[in-house]
């Protein structure tokens, strides 16, 4: 891992890549028009992204369904697909450091996390969805010896997929990743927040040999690139990660426009149980931190509802409270730094009113409080926790997507169970138990798409991300993610 001082000087020598990428080319957007990319630490200018809107859209469908249709992607035999995506993983590894920076300075996350997880995490989504494209046979089905009856994968031709600023680099490769090994074109949007390291590996992509029109990205604001993908008519699956707001916007403009199928992963409220036979106090008071303060609460399954049972709850907060102490915002280029600032002024503005609200609803501020800004010096929010919350209060019940914990406690599994799944969203949810009976029974309970046990947030690429209720419906990574990219069809040939 390089130094403070190291990445401070490669953060000088970085050159950023600005305007869309449509047919293997940068190109600036059809209006012109610009958009400020800020740096969230310092508050200052990156470059000025590309605002694409309806007309660049337009220009990058008929790209992307000319490729799709030349077959240079779809038709290429799958083991071929695969080489390429490989020496494109490798060409990543070889920018990793550069990877890395680039997202923290676009969006604050700390250069550790994207060192150790956001880089390596993304290098292995495309490396799998590489390695699988050549191992998914089709079927054969138990007919009668009059007829065959294949039931093949195919490819769903062009595929829009809108991203969101949390985890840039990571959720564009979840999504890119098994969408182009599987031979379809793709049109990325990523986050208006958060979108230069998108443009920076789909250059490598050329680089590493996916042919022009393959692989587009459109920068620029939901409202104009974003929807302009969503209603189009050319467009037959969009894959999305957002929020649950967005995601019922873009199933509206699927109804509205053709239908196209629609893959959701969307917002989350995700609970934490922690239970009195939990033999490690001090693991689960990290563990509980750590589901909380990891990326300054930016995260989709960060466990914002802590429920703690009554009887070790006193024990379990002082050794909460000292768990904290380990997030201190600071500039996420120093290595050393777990929580850096919030990703714009917005985000932190909606900190600032939850946490004004959970006051005004009466619950206790055990740690942090509203931030303290001061233009120039950086969109800080402190690590923030309160007890005394209930169900009643909004900032228990909505995402705040910040580092605000609501503390509640429980006495009886049955209502820890009644608690965690009181909330539209289900997403995630960590439990800490050494009951392996309770375990079980807790998790099948839990309305969920995952559930950790005695740790938060774990996984690879071989396990299926996403969730349930608001939270969304399709699935990133694993073999299922595949399903989502590609067509089921069934050929029935009769042999009398
Ligand atoms: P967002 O919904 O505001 O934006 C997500 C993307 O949608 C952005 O690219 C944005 O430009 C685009 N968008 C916005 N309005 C649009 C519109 N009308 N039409 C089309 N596109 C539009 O979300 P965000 O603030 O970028 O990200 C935070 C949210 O993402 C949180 O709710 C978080 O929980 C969720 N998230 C979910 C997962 C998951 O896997 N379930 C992972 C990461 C983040």
């Amino acid at each position: 891992m390089k130094t403070y001082q190291q990445w401070q000087t490669l953060q000088t020598e970085l050159s950023l890549s600005t305007q869309a990428y449509i047919n293997g080319r940068f190109t600036p957007a059809q209006s012109g028009d610009t958009f400020a990319c800020i740096n969230p630490t310092d508050e200052r200018l990156l470059g000025n992204v590309a605002s694409c809107d309806a007309a660049d859209v337009d220009i990058a469908v008929d790209v992307a369904k000319a490729a799709f249709k030349s077959g240079t992607w779809s038709d290429m035999a799958p083991g071929k697909r695969k080489r390429i995506l490989q020496k494109w993983a490798d060409l990543l590894e070889q920018h990793q450091d550069e990877l890395a920076l680039i997202d923290t300075l676009d969006m604050g996350k700390s250069i550790s996390e994207m060192v150790n997880i956001d880089v390596p995490d993304s290098i292995d989504s495309l490396r799998w969805s590489a390695e699988c494209i050549d191992k998914l046979y089709g079927e054969i089905a138990p007919t009668n010896k009059d007829n065959l009856a294949l039931i093949s994968r195919e490819a769903l031709g062009v595929v829009a997929i809108i991203t969101p600023w949390n985890y840039p680099l990571m959720m564009v490769m979840w999504k890119i990743a098994p969408a182009l090994a599987a031979g379809n074109c793709v049109i990325l949007k990523p986050s208006e927040k958060s979108p230069l390291s998108a443009l920076r590996i789909a250059e490598l992509a050329t680089q590493a040999g996916v042919p022009d029109g393959v692989f587009n990205v459109l920068p620029g604001y939901g409202h104009t690139a974003g929807k302009a993908l969503a209603l189009h008519h050319d467009i037959g699956t969009l894959a999305f990660t957002g929020s649950s707001r967005v995601a019922g916007m873009l199933m509206q403009y699927a109804g509205q426009s053709n239908m196209k199928r629609v893959w959701l992963e969307a917002g989350g409220k995700s609970p934490c149980l922690v239970f009195e036979d939990c033999k490690d106090i001090q693991a689960a008071a990290k563990g509980a931190a750590t589901a909380i303060f990891t990326n300054q609460g930016e995260v989709c399954i960060a466990c914002s509802r802590l429920y703690v049972q009554n009887s070790i709850k006193d024990e379990f907060m002082a050794a909460l409270l000292d768990a904290a102490k380990a997030y201190v915002p600071g500039d996420p280029l120093d290595p050393a730094t777990k929580m850096g600032p919030m990703v714009d002024k917005a985000q932190l503005d909606t900190v600032t009113r939850f946490i004004e609200s959970a006051i005004a609803d009466g619950a206790t501020l055990a740690l942090g409080g509203a931030p303290e800004y001061q233009e120039g010096q950086g969109f800080y929010a402190k690590p923030t926790i309160f007890t005394d919350a209930t169900h009643e209060m909004e900032f228990v019940r909505e995402e705040i997507f910040g580092p605000v914990l609501a503390v509640m406690g429980f006495d009886s599994e049955d209502e820890a169970i009644e608690l965690a799944n009181d909330s539209q969203y289900g997403l995630g949810a960590s439990v800490w138990t050494n009951d392996l009976g309770r375990a079980h029974r807790v998790s099948r309970l839990l309305e969920s798409g995952m559930v950790w046990v005695n740790t938060w947030g774990d996984g690879d690429s071989t396990v299926p991300f996403g969730g349930v209720k608001a939270s969304g419906n399709g699935r990133d990574k694993s073999w299922h993610a595949l399903e989502k990219y590609t067509e089921l069809k069934n050929t029935w040939i009769s042999l009398k």
